[in-house]
């Protein structure tokens, strides 16, 4: 199929890479023209496991370009899949400033393009988006949706880190149409993939990711509860947690049971303060889904305050993601607790190999010269350097080379958020704050 995508961020770049492996011919559209120029070099816009050697093999195979220019990308293809951002408003209210750019090339394009055009919508939006899009290109060229063209909405469940890997295998594949015709069509990119495909109403679709979020958020805030519970008793809440998992009654995954640090990233905040608004605008009572950022917000200032019991200055950071395997920083508790204790005079250094390879052109170059420049000035490239340096190190991500770091650091004080002490050779154990006995 002749396929365009339209954003070329962490969903836009790593759709773009494996629907051409399947053997489609995609063009990306960005408005940002170096990530198009990294593309048409054959290069991948983000840090993602295996994403580059995709990019680079596809690229040279001819099956994938880039492009700013809309008209052509439309004109060109059948299918388009919309990945743009949909950043929350201070409110948490859905910003959908560049959906409706995107959507309004679509209402001057459409006018002139013959046959049946599918927009699917792999950008997480609120229920009612779709239809609000269909009925803007229906009024702009006089067309009729699911006659001439259909928008759909096609939640994406990657998560970033092992993106590529849940691409390939993805929880369900989700399709939200009430066009039998565009659903068959959308369905044909994901033939491959070993996952149900699920039909449901579009707006039933629509919510499925802000619903999927905010249970993740729950789970994380729930079992980070139960740890703080168990660690002031000394008992191991991560055995706890695998314990309860096993109940089968139950029947729950032990995905994000991890009692640790606070969830953050550019999904899961946004997300569940999506749903907590809608809630609000539809003046119901969510005390549920209201609490569980208060849940995260403590876990934050414990992690704090156990910095703040030791009278030690210089903290070096390993890793500044929101997790391991991204150069994504958007809403990273890692990035929150920098600050903080920045604000707090502690003297700080950070190693994370994920941003300083980053392509620094994307959307983490974006966040960073926008949000915390203060921050790049203190990234070092070598964590024997950030060691050697740091008298508390504060591990926030499970990258697996911490393993080794943190082997070699034995004098140092260590506050584990990730429980990477678990991978460590018990041989080789240091000495330190480990989060589960301390915090
Ligand atoms: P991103 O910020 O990494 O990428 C968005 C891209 O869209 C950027 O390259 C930007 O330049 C481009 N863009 C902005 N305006 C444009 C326009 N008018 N035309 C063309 N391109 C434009 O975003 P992302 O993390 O890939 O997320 C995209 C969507 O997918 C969001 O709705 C997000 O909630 C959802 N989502 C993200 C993930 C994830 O893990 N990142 C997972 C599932 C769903």
């Amino acid at each position: 199929m002749n396929i365009s995508i339209f954003g070329l961020g962490y969903v836009g770049c790593v759709s773009l890479g494996c629907l051409a492996q399947n053997g489609h011919q995609v063009v990306g559209v960005d408005v940002n023209k170096t990530k198009v120029d990294q593309i048409n070099d054959g290069r991948a816009t983000i840090v993602e496991k295996d994403i580059d050697a995709i990019i680079a093999t596809q690229h040279l195979l001819g099956r994938i370009r880039a492009t700013t220019n809309f008209r052509e990308a439309i004109l060109a293809t059948d299918l388009s899949i919309i990945a743009v951002g949909t950043p929350s408003t201070a409110q948490g209210h859905l910003n959908l400033t560049y959906i409706l750019s995107v959507a309004e090339h679509f209402g001057e394009v459409l006018r002139e393009k013959d046959g049946f055009h599918v927009i699917a919508l792999r950008s997480t939006v609120m229920p009612g988006t779709c239809e609000k899009i269909a009925a803007m290109i229906e009024d702009r060229t006089g067309k009729t949706r699911d006659v001439d063209f259909a928008v759909v909405s096609n939640p994406e469940f990657l998560r970033e880190g092992t993106a590529v890997h849940d691409y390939y295998h993805p929880p369900l594949t989700l399709i939200g149409t009430e066009s039998e015709r565009a659903a068959s069509i959308v369905r044909t990119l994901y033939d491959e993939l070993p996952a149900e495909v699920v039909i449901a109403e579009t707006k039933t679709a629509e919510i499925m990711k802000y619903v999927n979020n905010t249970y993740h958020a729950l789970k994380i805030s729930f079992a980070n509860e139960v740890g703080n519970i168990c660690s002031s008793l000394g008992i191991d809440s991560h055995e706890v947690m695998d314990i309860f998992c096993k109940d089968k009654q139950l029947n729950i995954s032990k995905y994000y049971f991890k009692p640790g640090f606070a969830y953050g990233g550019s999904c899961l905040p946004k997300d569940l303060k999506g749903l907590q608004t809608l809630a609000h605008d539809l003046y119901l009572q969510v005390p549920v889904i209201s609490s569980i950022h208060r849940t995260n917000e403590i876990q934050m200032q414990r992690a704090i305050a156990v910095l703040m019991r030791h009278s030690h200055r210089n903290i070096g950071f390993l890793g500044i993601g929101f997790k391991a395997g991204t150069d994504d920083l958007r809403n990273s508790p890692a990035v929150e607790l920098a600050e903080t204790l920045l604000g707090k005079g502690f003297t700080l250094k950070i190693y994370d190999r994920n941003v300083h390879t980053s392509k620094l052109t994307g959307t983490n170059k974006e966040y960073i010269d926008q949000h915390i420049p203060h921050l790049s000035r203190l990234m070092v490239q070598d964590a024997e350097e950030l060691v050697e340096w740091s008298d508390v190190l504060v591990v926030c991500t499970k990258e697996a080379e911490f393993v080794q770091v943190l082997g070699e650091a034995s004098n140092k004080i260590i506050l584990d958020l990730v429980r990477i002490q678990a991978e460590i050779d018990p041989a080789n154990q240091y000495i330190g704050i480990n989060w589960s006995q301390d915090a």
